[in-house]
């Protein structure tokens, strides 16, 4: 049974393919970031102030919307620097993890692809 996948495309060009939330164009991860950056645009144009939407640091990409998450925060003024600057470091060090092999990305796994699917979206019989 086929299945859709991500339609995000990620800063290296290459397209996201987790496989998708029933119904909708993106996985469970990039719906979540969305859906959360949208509101938080949205309640910066009331006037609010949302504060700061840190994703799961489960690759090197959650990283990235992390440090563009945390730089919008103190570029709006929603957070102090003292936080800000304890979040960079834990941000630093999952980006240290990642690029030395500490800790691979998370992959999508088995049981989260269709049933009849195996990891690369192959078969499995
Ligand atoms: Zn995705």
């Amino acid at each position: 049974m086929p299945y859709q996948t991500c339609r995000h495309v990620k800063e290296d060009g290459h397209l996201c393919q987790s496989p998708a939330v029933r119904g909708e164009h993106f996985c469970h991860f990039h719906q979540s970031h969305r859906t959360a950056a949208i509101a938080i645009a949205q309640a910066r144009v009331r006037g609010e102030h949302p504060g700061l939407y840190l994703p799961p640091l489960k690759d090197p990409w959650a990283v990235q919307y992390a440090l563009s998450d945390l730089l919008n925060a103190l570029g709006a003024g929603e957070i102090d620097h003292k936080r800000a600057n304890i979040i960079l470091r834990v941000l630093r060090t999952a980006s240290d993890n990642f690029k030395n092999g500490n800790i691979q990305p998370a992959r999508p796994r088995p049981a989260l692809i269709a049933p009849d699917r195996g990891p690369g979206g192959k078969h499995v019989h």
